[in-house]
This record gives C-alpha cells, structure tokens and sequence, in this order.
C-alpha cells in the first residue's frame, strides 16, 4: 500500500510534473524534481504568496530528507533542489 502525505497529493492534484517517491523524480519527464515545468507551474500557483509557497516547499523538503537518509550512495542538494530554487525567481 502506497501512502501519500497531504503535499503529495495536493502537488498532484494540480500537474502531472509531481514528484514521485522515493526517486524525487518527476513522473511526467524524469528529471530531477522540480523540474522546470513543475517550477512554473509552483510560481504561477503561488504568484501572489511567494512565503506559502515557501512553507509548502519546506515541508516537501523535510518528506525528501526523510526518504534520503539511510539511502547508499551520495546525498544530492536538497535545499538546492527542493527550497532554495526560489530565492532567484522572480514573482510579479
Ligand atoms: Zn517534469
């Protein structure tokens, strides 16, 4: 059985560029999520509220370290990946 926490789901409620688990890859493209698509799409969804999108990018982040800890193999850049992507982004 497949457990999908809150953010999973309303993530995937809205785009087919959703996060798979435990790879963190896209489901639609592959690429490391979020990938491109998946960024627009988070910028326009949260134009207007740039620290909610913040907080739910923090929350799917601490769902990823969870599933990377204990992994073999090297850690990729999380807060990178996941957070830290929006600082350079602009929000009109
Ligand atoms: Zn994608």
């Amino acid at each position: 059985m497949t457990v999908r926490t809150r953010t999973e789901a309303s993530i995937s409620a809205r785009s087919s560029h959703r996060y798979t688990r435990p790879s963190w890859d896209c489901a639609a493209c592959g690429e490391p999520w979020p990938c491109a698509p998946a960024r627009a799409e988070l910028i326009d969804q949260y134009a207007q509220a740039k620290l909610s999108l913040a907080i739910h990018l923090g929350s799917v982040l601490v769902e990823a370290i969870d599933d990377f800890v204990g992994r073999p193999g090297p850690v990729p850049d999380l807060y990178s990946r996941i957070l830290g992507w929006i600082h350079a982004e602009r929000f009109d």
